[in-house]
């Protein structure tokens, strides 16, 4: 496992902190605690033993959104200060301190392999074609809180002519490992993986950013090597258009719509062009840009399952993003996150693939 780079973290918390502006925890809670500096002195003085591991010195750390933004301004070369973070999030739990808010989903992902709890087994369509070579992961966010984009690619699959199974899915192991669990984290991607190879599928796709993340990062890191390809769900549909097997058609009553860019695919994987050639492929549809996008995005407040562990910073967060964008449209993502994350103050927000879905189905139908 990597270990904390006590260097960098220093260098850090010594920092003037010019990074701040980029930093969306900072502006929304307006807190010199959770400024970046002030998170790596927290660490910096925890691991040093100058303070004490306790919540309240915990909880700075924990506000980080793993946005990347600080990144942008940093002069400090190699330092992923939300990486280091993470790491030191990790400490604090072998330390025996982990955020009280989190514990109840941490319960739930034991008990049930799903943060958010229990939930109904696949239905028969969902399941698809047993040994098919695409495999559909939904991911645990998607399936509690919005199964109608899970049903929109299916419904654009099927359309494609593209054969798909889905299987009883564990969590990808994200937010046991963002909590300071590797052990959970580890065995969920275990029995993952284990699934996986049962399938005999060849590719996996997924719709979820911090799922496909975490099968290409920290896999690898936790010795689970993955039997088969996982792609960018997105990037797969576009292929579809391409090939012309998906025809998108006008949406009736849409005219214009503004797009956030998740930090996972326009900060970590400079992935920003995707989504908006799958926007101009819809006919009568244009893109109005919100005022910082593409790899300049700014977080929704959902990065790092912040809205699980601070809602109110989530929230807060979120109303700050949601004034970037262009009024009198709806915003479309694609993010499971970002989507739960920016429906604050009545936004009108859904994912990319629900869009395609009414464009190339029709209605919400097949
Ligand atoms: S992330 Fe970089 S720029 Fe920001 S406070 Fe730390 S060292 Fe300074
Ligand atoms: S990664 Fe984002 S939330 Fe975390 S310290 Fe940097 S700017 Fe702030």
């Amino acid at each position: 496992m990597a270990e904390i780079d006590r260097k960098l973290l220093l260098d850090c918390a010594l920092c003037p902190n010019m990074c701040r502006c980029e930093c969306p925890v900072d502006q929304a809670l307006g807190k010199e605690a959770v400024s970046p500096t002030g998170k790596a002195r927290f660490a910096h003085m925890m691991l040093e033993g100058q303070l004490p591991w306790s919540e309240e010195f915990v909880e700075a750390v924990y506000s980080c959104v793993g946005c990347k933004g600080c990144e942008t301004l940093c002069p400090f070369e190699g330092l992923e200060l939300a990486e280091e973070l993470r790491l030191v999030r990790l400490e604090a739990a072998r330390q025996g301190v982990t955020l009280n808010s989190v514990q109840p989903y941490l319960s739930n992902l034991k008990k049930y392999g799903s943060p958010y709890g229990s939930r109904a087994p696949l239905s028969e369509e969902a399941r698809g074609s047993k040994g098919a070579e695409v495999l559909v992961f939904a991911g645990c966010t998607t399936v509690a809180n919005n199964p109608a984009s899970l049903e929109a690619i299916l419904a654009l699959l099927d359309r494609a002519g593209v054969s798909y199974q889905m299987v009883e899915e564990y969590c990808c192991g994200y937010p046991a490992d963002l909590w300071g669990d590797p052990e959970l984290a580890r065995q969920l991607a275990k029995e993952n993986v284990r699934l996986f190879a049962d399938s005999g599928a060849r590719k996996l796709i997924t719709n979820c950013p911090e799922c496909w993340l975490t099968f290409k990062r920290r896999y690898p890191e936790w010795e689970q090597e993955l039997p088969l390809e996982v792609v960018d769900g997105t990037a797969f549909l576009l292929e579809l258009v391409r090939e012309g097997r998906l025809k998108p058609a006008k949406v009736e009553g849409l005219e214009k719509v503004a797009y956030h860019d998740p930090c996972v695919w326009a900060r970590y994987e400079e992935r920003t062009e995707v989504p908006r050639e799958l926007l101009a492929s819809i006919p009568g549809l244009k893109l109005e840009e919100a005022a910082a996008a593409g790899k300049a995005t700014r977080c929704c407040g959902g990065g790092q399952m912040f809205q699980l562990a601070s809602p109110a910073g989530s929230e807060a967060i979120a109303r700050r993003r949601l004034a970037e964008f262009p009024a009198g449209m709806p915003i479309v993502t694609d993010c499971p996150f970002c989507r739960e994350g920016l429906k604050v103050e009545g936004a009108e927000v859904l994912e990319l693939v629900e869009l395609l879905q009414r464009a190339c189905c029709g209605g919400s139908g097949r």
